[in-house]
């Protein structure tokens, strides 16, 4: 199908379809405050006696999995885990460094439920639910309660008390930190949780194993095909219900900070079964990571956000300066967020800060190889705070940027650039966590829910924690009330179908036998997503993109070369479906990044933005969650909105000046 690339005032019919408006139904029809306990009171209960006879898989041992699988473990059901790691332990949720939000209130410094609230729905520019975001607030404090019962090292003041930082786009501190290691320190609290159930016998965990279909049987997800990586064997699993905890997508862009493993394979899949793909356009593209620095790389390091709580952000005033830093005065700097963000000054919001350096750096003042990097510079809180009290807070941080790039960070200022970090895209889901598939749960990074069009730092782990230690267990509960459903075994046709394809899959991707790499299709997309759907978007570009998506498509079917066997250890062959099911949600995403005629958050739109140059929203029209239906192979995607309706927060132009 070739792409009309000409301008158009039109609706895209030509590339997707508009399908009829969707509503979240779960959440109760009463104020923001009550909607949680509301839901809580109302949902069905299971007797404990009963739960003994439900099943529930989860896919993914991160944040949101192990502790969703801890907490139903110890509730009494039947859990399968799932991850591909070689232990629930090393998934992507451990490279998490800077911290958590709650609204505790520690510093007495004005925070409360609401305002955690409020900062997230702005944060997120008015783009995601009021209902979601209220009950992210409000669990999260019981998440820190229950995560320092557990042991967790978070960080404490000389008195006792847990320290607090300030993250971007909030004006208090009630980011809760374990050093540079906040994620690692969260995810052997959930993991060790979660062991205690595998020690007790309700948690049953499956490593090295990659989730490829789900089995959706009488309309509801009744199990999953899964590859044993280590043999290729493949394995039909079944359950009364299907979690899928398995994280973000951000790797479509192929230079991300995400884990080199971490893909979009169990969503896109279920995504093709029925379950709806919410906001995909919506990236996050972290302001603070270590430049680029050449063709040869295949990751990006991020450098954590708290370090713009002391670290300030500056590039020379004049173009093209390429004097080292100690021999440009003070009046010869310019420290543009303190000056154009006066209030929030370094700890503006992720996609403006990125926007912010991007500017800078398209000016020509950009600093470091080719001009594509900003300073983020310690001299003052050195002279301020000591090296010590520096060495405490972010030690680690500095020790991993001076081992990648050769440089002292405490005697010259780190170099950073923005990059693709996080996706607040993902499965669409209601109130209870539930996908388009009856049955079909999905938390953490991969669901949509929490964050609109940007999310604050801080916020996805605690998203991910209140996902699996405090809401699943509620709603998962409502759903298996009604259960044990009736049996489903290999011999269901809806298991057969499912295992055929995955098998048909994979002889298709060996039989190929092409001249080119799978990594060399994954950069290549990569770099048109980057160009075209990355920090700046177009209409034009945006449909340049999708028609040169669609031919790499079809070279990806004819040319790739995978090595190797099935019945083995076969990396090669675990790439190329991944890759592939990029290369269609690449597609999704530009189709979602066009359809947007506006700018917001992280989604910018250069047709779309104020006089200077700030994402402007274009509410009467796109005040809704896109949820876009899988449209078939080669057919086209179908859209459904989900208005977005705001009665506790207006809806006001995003200011942190
Ligand atoms: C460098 C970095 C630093 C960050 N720092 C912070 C921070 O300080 N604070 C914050 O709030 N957020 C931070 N984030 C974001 C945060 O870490 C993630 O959003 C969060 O950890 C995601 O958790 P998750 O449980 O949803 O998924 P993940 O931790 O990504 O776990 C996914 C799981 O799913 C499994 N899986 C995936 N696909 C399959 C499949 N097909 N079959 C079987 N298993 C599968 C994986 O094996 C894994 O177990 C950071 C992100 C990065 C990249």
């Amino acid at each position: 199908m070739t792409v009309n690339t000409d301008a158009r005032t039109d609706d895209f019919t030509d590339i997707y379809d508009l399908g009829a408006p969707i509503a979240d139904t779960k959440a109760p029809d009463v104020d923001v405050s009550q909607r949680w306990d509301t839901r809580r009171f109302e949902a069905k209960l299971v007797n404990p006696a009963n739960r003994r006879k439900l099943k529930v898989i989860i896919v993914g041992t991160g944040l949101a999995g192990a502790s969703a699988a801890a907490t139903l473990g110890e509730a009494g059901y039947h859990v399968t885990s799932f991850c591909y790691q070689d232990s629930p332990r090393r998934a992507h949720s451990i490279a998490a460094q800077g911290g958590i939000n709650a609204a505790k209130n520690y510093r007495n410094d004005g925070d409360s439920i609401y305002r955690l609230f409020y900062d997230t729905v702005k944060g997120g520019d008015f783009r995601s639910r009021e209902s979601n975001v209220y009950r992210l607030a409000q669990v999260s404090v019981e998440i820190i309660d229950q995560c320092v019962a557990q042991g967790v090292p978070f960080a404490r003041e000389y008195g006792g008390l847990l320290d607090n930082r300030s993250f971007g786009g909030v004006q208090v501190s009630r980011t809760f930190y374990a050093r540079g290691q906040t994620g690692q320190q969260l995810l052997i609290g959930a993991y060790q949780a979660m062991e205690r159930q595998v020690a007790a016998g309700t948690v049953v965990n499956h490593t090295r194993h990659e989730m490829l279909e789900v089995i959706v049987a009488d309309g509801r997800a009744r199990g999953v095909i899964v590859r044993d990586m280590v043999t290729g064997e493949i394995e039909s699993h079944f359950a009364d219900a299907v979690v899928l905890a398995t994280g973000g997508y951000g790797n479509v862009f192929f230079l991300s900070t995400n884990a080199m493993g971490s893909n979009v394979t169990a969503t896109w899949r279920a995504h093709r079964k029925g379950a709806y793909f919410g906001n995909p356009c919506y990236t996050q593209i972290h302001p603070t990571c270590i430049p680029v620095s050449g063709d040869y790389q295949s990751k990006l390091t991020l450098m954590s956000e708290s370090l713009r709580n002391d670290g300030r952000i500056w590039v020379p005033k004049k173009a093209g300066d390429d004097r080292p830093v100690s021999q440009i005065p003070e009046d010869e700097r310019d420290y543009y967020l303190e000056r154009q963000y006066p209030s929030f000054g370094n700890l503006v919001p992720r996609d403006i800060a990125s926007r912010a350096a991007k500017y800078v750096c398209d000016e020509g003042r950009g600093v470091g190889p080719g001009g594509l990097g900003v300073y983020l510079d310690f001299a003052d809180a050195i002279a301020r705070l000591g090296r010590k009290t520096v060495e405490a807070k972010y030690g680690n941080l500095f020790d991993m940027y001076a081992q990648i790039t050769g440089e002292d960070p405490y005697e010259t200022p780190m170099r950073i650039y923005p990059a693709v970090h996080y996706t607040m895209g993902g499965l669409w889901v209601d109130y209870d966590l539930q996908s388009s598939i009856p049955g079909l749960f999905v938390a953490g990074e991969a669901n949509f829910s929490d964050h609109g069009a940007n999310r604050l730092g801080a916020s996805a782990l605690m998203q991910g924690l209140a996902d699996g230690y405090f809401v699943l267990p509620n709603t998962l509960a409502n759903y298996l009330a009604d259960g044990p459903y009736e049996p489903v075994d290999e011999s269901h046709p809806a298991a057969v179908e499912a295992k055929q394809e995955v098998t048909d899959r994979i002889e298709k991707l060996l039989s190929i036998n092409g001249t080119r790499t799978v990594d060399s299709f994954h950069r290549e997309l990569g770099t048109i997503m980057w160009e075209y759907c990355g920090m700046a978007r177009t209409e034009g570009g945006l449909l340049k993109a999708i028609e040169l998506i669609r031919e790499l498509r079809t070279e990806f079917w004819r040319n790739v070369k995978v090595t190797g066997v099935n019945e083995d250890l076969n990396q090669t062959l675990e790439r190329a479906g991944r890759v592939a099911d990029f290369i269609d949600l690449g597609e999704l995403m530009c189709i979602d990044a066009l359809h947007r005629r506006e700018s917001c958050g992280g989604h910018f739109r250069v047709e779309s933005q104020t006089e200077d140059g700030e994402a402007l929203r274009q509410d009467d029209d796109f005040a809704y969650v896109a949820a876009w239906e899988f449209g078939g192979d080669g057919g086209k995607p179908v859209l459904h909105k989900e208005a977005l309706i705001y009665q506790n927060v207006e809806m006001k132009q995003r200011s942190y000046k």
